[in-house]
């Protein structure tokens, strides 16, 4: 049906705003921040300083549905810091998406960025809404109208999103353009993970799930295995995991479970990946109904017995059960938040080499960055120059953090944080406080 504004239909509802957090993501975030902060012994006022965000933006989103009536969406932006550079993170579109976890997201993205060497700070954006119940021209409504709420907050300079949970290169074509109408000219390093056409770099679209690939291959040599000796269990069939599976299987590595929101589907032979990427293809990005595979349960999946597990879906995955029940000599995150506090010294205790996920998934910024250095040139890269550079950074930043990590006889993620903090604090005290 075109779409057609009904003057006569006012009739306005909400999407429900969920009001109680499940667990909360940023609690969860100032968890691991206070232990680095300790280590470190962190000043008290850039402790209170770095552990908060610099900025939270909530703003309503009136949309035009296609029947006519008028739609009122939440939207967020969260900039949780930029000492080391504009602020950088991804906006994702969900029904339950919460301040919170946007707040948590922003902080992962600063020391994200710090972890890899980038230099940007860290920022997120969500909007309440189911994307999947609505049609393309409702979702290109909703994002155009967020983008021109944000007019003041985004910018080359200021701050750069990129694709996020069930946002992807259109929606960014969309951000691009709104920022672009309104700043009357284009603009194409507003953005990143756009398509390639409009200014985006090859090789974005693969890139997280190739930095998943190179720590996990990098964790490999260190506990002395070797890729076609492994069995790997990916959970989440999204851009990351099912390009991270891709990978992996590429080298060597035998991927006998992977999951998506239908549920998770084994074969202990190993399954085709490249198959299923296009089984998904075909049927709506879902895998129900794939054939060549035995069904199980989210809950297996994480306990299988395989050498490497790929969280790649959601927050708070590995509970302190999953962490006792676990397998895995090699947990490498995909998703942001997938491991609880609690279960993190489970897993240490039992020895699995956590590889988190300011280190793991931290290959999509990176691209994001040689994106946005592209745009800014006007001259862009070939395939394999990007995929070296990104490797070179993931291998580098693997070795410093698992070094951070020794020195101070601590967790991977607890040295990736160490290594984070200190980097942001050493910047903030150079530029010193504006008062
Ligand atoms: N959303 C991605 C992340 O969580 C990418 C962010 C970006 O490229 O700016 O790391």
């Amino acid at each position: 049906m075109p779409f057609k504004r009904n003057v006569y239909d006012t009739a306005v509802y909400r999407e429900p705003t969920p009001i109680q957090d499940r667990e909360n993501p940023f609690q969860s975030m100032v968890e691991r921040f206070d232990v680095a902060a300790e280590i470190l012994e962190l000043n008290p006022g850039f402790y209170e300083y770095l552990s908060r965000p610099t900025r939270v933006h909530v703003t309503s989103v009136p949309v035009m549905m296609d029947d006519g009536r008028m739609k009122v969406y939440e939207g967020y932006r969260v900039i949780h810091n930029n000492v080391l550079g504009p602020s950088k993170g991804g906006i994702r579109y969900a029904p339950d998406v919460t301040l919170n976890e946007v707040k948590a997201l922003a902080a992962w993205m600063t020391w994200k960025c710090a972890v890899v060497d980038v230099p940007f700070g860290g920022a997120k954006g969500g909007v309440v809404c189911d994307p999947k119940a609505m049609s393309p021209d409702e979702l290109e409504r909703l994002t155009r109208r967020y983008t021109a709420n944000l007019m003041d907050v985004f910018g080359p300079d200021r701050d750069i999103p990129a694709p996020d949970m069930n946002t992807n290169e259109q929606i960014m074509a969309w951000v691009l353009d709104t920022y672009s109408m309104h700043a009357r000219r284009t603009e194409n390093a507003v953005v990143t993970g756009k398509p390639v056409e409009l200014g985006g770099s090859k090789g974005r679209r693969e890139a997280t799930g190739r930095g998943v690939m190179t720590v996990t291959l990098a964790a490999m040599d260190r506990l002395g295995l070797s890729p076609s000796e492994c069995t790997v269990a990916v959970q989440g069939f999204g851009n990351v995991g099912s390009i991270g599976a891709r990978l992996l299987s590429e080298q060597g590595c035998t991927i006998t479970a992977v999951s998506d929101i239908s549920g998770g589907y084994y074969n202990a032979d190993g399954l085709n990946i490249n198959e299923m990427m296009d089984y998904a293809k075909a049927h709506d990005g879902s895998l129900e109904g794939y054939p060549h595979a035995d069904p199980i349960t989210n809950e297996e999946l994480l306990t299988l017995d395989v050498d490497v597990l790929v969280p790649a879906a959601k927050e708070d995955q590995i509970t302190e059960s999953v962490a006792r029940a676990t397998q895995a000599k090699i947990i490498a995150e995909g998703a942001n938040g997938p491991t609880t506090p609690a279960a993190d010294p489970i897993l240490r205790e039992k020895g699995v080499l956590v590889v988190p996920d300011i280190l793991a998934n931290a290959g999509g910024v990176t691209v994001s960055y040689f994106e946005w250095v592209q745009d800014r040139q006007g001259y862009f890269w070939t395939l394999d120059r990007v995929n070296r550079r990104l490797d070179r950074i993931m291998r580098r930043a693997f070795d410093r953090v698992y070094e951070t990590a020794q020195e101070h006889d601590v967790s991977l993620r607890i040295g990736a944080y160490v290594m984070a903090i200190r980097k942001v604090a050493d910047a903030l005290q150079m530029r010193g406080i504006y008062a």
